[in-house]
């Protein structure tokens, strides 16, 4: 069912409350390391403000302060930030609830903003039944409701999901939200084929579901980073002492036995970047005792781009080697060079490989980087995320 948009609701004169999300990285002094979550919520609140509402309400979660305030999480940096961004003003409230936040939300100038402080303050963000009254006084302070978070749409919170059940018909998804789902949806619906997925990063149990989900809809798997220990120990070969959960390879196997029934090519390394530094093929013996595997090798990046020359899409998502720690860094260097200049429509999902690729300056490169990690894996496992399946039908 289609969902009410921005441009769905009528916002003139109205106390317009917004979910976004400013988890933004802080420094131990509060300043804001990087403030792209920040201005990815902008075209929603732009297009807000020419509507001339009462006041914008802006509320978001930062860090993890399990209920309890703190001065270290306040969002008082985000508030800041906004205003230079926006050049206007930009009140912080002291708390997301109560009387005082009541006052200012109803006795500002119009058109004003109001940024709520950290909703997980409180416990009942979270956890309904720990503060029953929380999401009443949250919904009481706006007219109408607009979920622009995308990064935490897969969490069914009271601030991104169960609030949208107060504003019956007057609930709408940001432009941010609309954007994602413009570019994450037809990689589940219609992508362009030939459909190429790179995986990287570390657990094969939290991506094994993305994966089955995603193997009906592809043409090529490739698998790096630590991910791929599972599957190599899966086919026989030894991966020495690489990260590798014995829990991991029957999941591995399962996956690879879909695969070659379904005729799909997977790609695993064909050599390998030891803790040593050295470089091993793996065609021979595999990964030598007391090895651990920390990146993929130059074969491997040459074999995967040739492969990957052929694709429409492709989807990436984990870094394919340790990149943290120099020279570790190399295969995903020398992925994300290759992926950047590709003339595929390429999309990168997760917090790890979108830092990588902002890392080396090539963000503007690629098609899409998704500002939900975890969210966009879930809507590509699942098909949906609970934050939008609240909002209210058009
Ligand atoms: P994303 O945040 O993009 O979804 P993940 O969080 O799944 O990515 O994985 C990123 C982590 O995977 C990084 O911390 C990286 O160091 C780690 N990683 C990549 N390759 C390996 C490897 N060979 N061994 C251990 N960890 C790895
Ligand atoms: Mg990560």
């Amino acid at each position: 069912m289609a969902k009410l948009k921005l441009n769905d609701l009528s916002m003139q004169g109205k106390r317009v409350l917004m979910r976004v999300d400013f988890n933004v990285p802080l420094r131990s002094d509060g300043s804001i390391t990087d403030d792209s979550r920040i201005r990815a919520a902008l075209p929603s609140i732009r297009r807000i403000l020419e509507q001339k509402p009462a006041i914008l309400i802006l509320m978001s979660h930062l860090g993890r302060p399990r209920g309890v305030s703190n001065h270290k999480e306040s969002l008082a940096p985000c508030a800041k930030r906004l205003s230079e961004l926006l050049g206007q003003p930009v009140a912080m409230a002291p708390d997301s609830i109560g009387t005082a936040v009541e006052a200012l939300a109803s006795h500002a100038a119009p058109g004003s903003i109001l940024l709520l402080e950290n909703l997980r303050f409180h416990p009942g963000e979270e956890d309904p039944e720990k503060e029953p009254e929380f999401l009443e006084k949250l919904a009481k302070l706006g007219d109408v409701y607009v979920n622009d978070a995308f990064g935490s749409a897969h969490r069914a919170h009271a601030s991104t999901a169960l609030i949208a059940a107060l504003f019956p018909g007057r609930a709408a998804m940001g432009q941010l939200i609309e954007k994602e789902l413009s570019f994450l949806a037809p990689l589940l619906e219609n992508p362009k084929k030939p459909f190429h997925v790179i995986i990287g990063g570390a657990k094969v149990s939290s991506k094994a579901g993305v994966l089955k989900n995603l193997l009906p809809h592809i043409d090529a798997l490739y698998i790096g980073g630590g991910m791929a220990f599972p599957f190599l120990k899966a086919k026989g070969i030894p991966v020495g002492s690489s990260l590798c959960a014995n829990e991991d390879v029957p999941i591995a196997e399962e996956i690879l036995s879909v695969a070659k029934k379904n005729s799909l090519p997977i790609y695993l390394p064909i050599d390998i970047a030891g803790s040593n530094k050295e470089i091993t093929s793996l065609f021979s013996d595999g990964i030598p005792d007391g090895w651990i595997g920390m990146d993929i090798g130059p074969e491997t990046v040459d074999a995967w781009e040739e492969k990957l020359k052929s694709a429409a899409t492709i989807f990436w998502n984990g870094p394919v080697g340790v990149f943290e720690k120099p020279p570790y860094h190399i295969g995903t260097r020398d992925l994300a060079t290759f992926l950047a200049v590709s003339r595929a429509t390429v999309i990168v999902g997760g917090g790890d490989s979108i830092a990588a690729i902002e890392g080396l300056g090539l963000g503007s490169r690629f098609t899409h980087l998704s500002t939900g990690g975890g969210a966009s894996l879930e809507f590509l496992e699942f098909g949906h995320l609970p934050g939008i399946d609240a909002l209210s039908d058009k």
